[in-house]
C-alpha cells in the first residue's frame, strides 16, 4: 500500500509557506508504516521539535489503475476522509535548504494519520467542507472546491507516472493554519461537521 500526497494544493497554505503556487502537482509518498488509524495517539517523536498538523482530504482508491484518462478517474476512488499529514517542519526546513529530499520530516512513523471513511460520491464529496479543531479551537478550514489541482488532475498526472493500486491513498494537500502540536494537545477533524477524526499527542 502507498500513501501519495500533495504538497502546496491550497493558494493560502502555499502563501503562508511563502512559496509559489506549482504549475503541476507537487507529489511525495510516504510508507505504510507512517498510518495511523482508529483514533490511536500520535507519540509525539524525539527527533523533532517542531510537528505540525495539517488537515487533509484523504482519498482511498478502490481498484488499480495506469494512466487514467480524467474522464474515468472518479470511478476509481472508493471512499475519503479527513487526514493529518504530521511535518517535521524544522527536518523539513532543512532539507528544503540543502536541496534534500524530504522523506525524514514527512514519511516517519505514524505521520499520516486517517480518520472514518465515508463511500465516495462525487456531488458529495465535492460539496463538503472540512476543519480541524486544536484543544477545542478552529485552526484550519477548507474545501474541496479551493484545491489547485482538483482530482481528474491529481490522478491523470499520479498514474501517468505511478501504478495505482486497491487500497492506496491519497492526501490531497492541505489549507493554510498549519501550527505546532505539542504533547497533551487534542485534535479533531471535521467533514460536513461530522466528527471523523480524532488524534491525541501524547
Ligand atoms: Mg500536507
Amino acid at each position: 500500500m502507498k500513501i501519495f500526497c500533495i504538497g502546496k494544493n491550497y493558494a493560502d497554505h502555499a502563501a503562508e509557506m511563502k512559496s509559489e503556487v506549482p504549475t503541476t502537482p507537487l507529489v511525495f509518498m510516504k510508507p505504510s508504516t507512517a498510518l495511523l488509524k482508529d483514533k490511536q495517539p500520535f507519540y509525539h517523536p524525539s527527533f523533532s521539535n517542531e510537528i505540525h498538523h495539517e488537515i487533509e482530504l484523504v482519498l482511498k482508491f478502490g481498484k488499480n489503475g495506469k494512466s487514467i484518462q480524467p474522464q474515468f478517474v472518479l470511478g476509481y476512488i472508493e471512499s475519503y476522509t479527513l487526514g493529518l499529514d504530521f511535518t517535521a517542519r524544522d527536518l523539513q526546513q532543512s532539507c528544503k535548504e540543502k536541496g534534500y529530499p524530504w522523506e525524514i520530516a514527512k514519511s516517519f512513523d505514524h505521520s499520516a494519520v486517517i480518520g472514518d471513511w465515508m463511500p465516495f460520491e462525487n456531488q458529495k464529496f465535492m460539496n463538503s467542507s472540512f476543519y480541524l479543531n486544536l484543544n477545542g479551537s478552529q485552526k484550519q478550514a477548507g474545501s474541496p472546491k479551493d484545491l489547485i489541482f482538483g482530482l481528474e488532475k491529481l490522478i491523470e498526472y499520479i498514474s501517468s507516472i505511478f501504478t495505482i493500486q486497491k487500497g492506496d491513498l491519497l492526501f490531497t494537500g492541505t489549507p493554510s493554519g498549519v501550527g505546532p502540536v505539542k504533547i497533551g494537545d487534542k485534535l479533531e477533524g471535521y467533514l460536513d461537521d461530522i466528527k471523523v477524526l480524532h488524534c491525541d499527542i501524547k
